[in-house]
Formats: structure tokens, sequence, C-alpha cells
């Protein structure tokens, strides 16, 4: 009974944190946006990231398809902010 209710709390602890930061900063170019090829050992752009230097972290795409699927309201707002743009 006790593994349950720790499992259920570190379940919520971790939607908490994905919630308030879902990005982290890229593990392979340490979020300097740019690595070396493997081969070549030229500088190319981060492919893990796509060069922006922070990637989702593991369920925060998850948790926020579900956020945005029960707050459509939400999608709505940042739709139109990017239309302002
Ligand atoms: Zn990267």
């Amino acid at each position: 009974m006790h593994l349950i209710l720790a499992v259920i709390v570190v379940l919520a602890l971790t939607a908490a944190v994905l919630l308030a930061s879902p990005t982290r900063t890229c593990a392979r170019c340490k979020g300097e946006r740019v690595t070396r090829h493997r081969l070549t050992k030229r500088l190319i752009g981060c492919p893990r990231c796509k060069g922006t230097g922070r990637h989702y972290r593991r369920g925060a795409t998850l948790v926020h398809r579900y956020r945005w699927t029960i707050r459509p309201e939400l999608r709505d707002m940042r739709d139109t902010r990017k239309d302002d743009n």
C-alpha cells in the first residue's frame, strides 16, 4: 500500500516539474548549440536539439499534450499570440 502511495507521489512530482520547466539544457551540446561531427570532427549544428541548445524532458510532450487536451483555451491563447508576431 505504501508503494502505491509512493508511486503516486513520484508521478505527481514528475508532472509538476515537467509543467514548471518542460525543457532542459541539451545533453549532447551542453547548450552550446553546436557539436563536433562524430567522424569528421567538424562543428555542426547539434542534431539532437536542432540548434536550440535545449530539448524537452522525457515525458514533457506527453504531459503538455494532455494539458492542452483538457485546457483548449490555453492552446487558443498560444495560437493568437503567435499570429500577433
Ligand atoms: Zn544540442
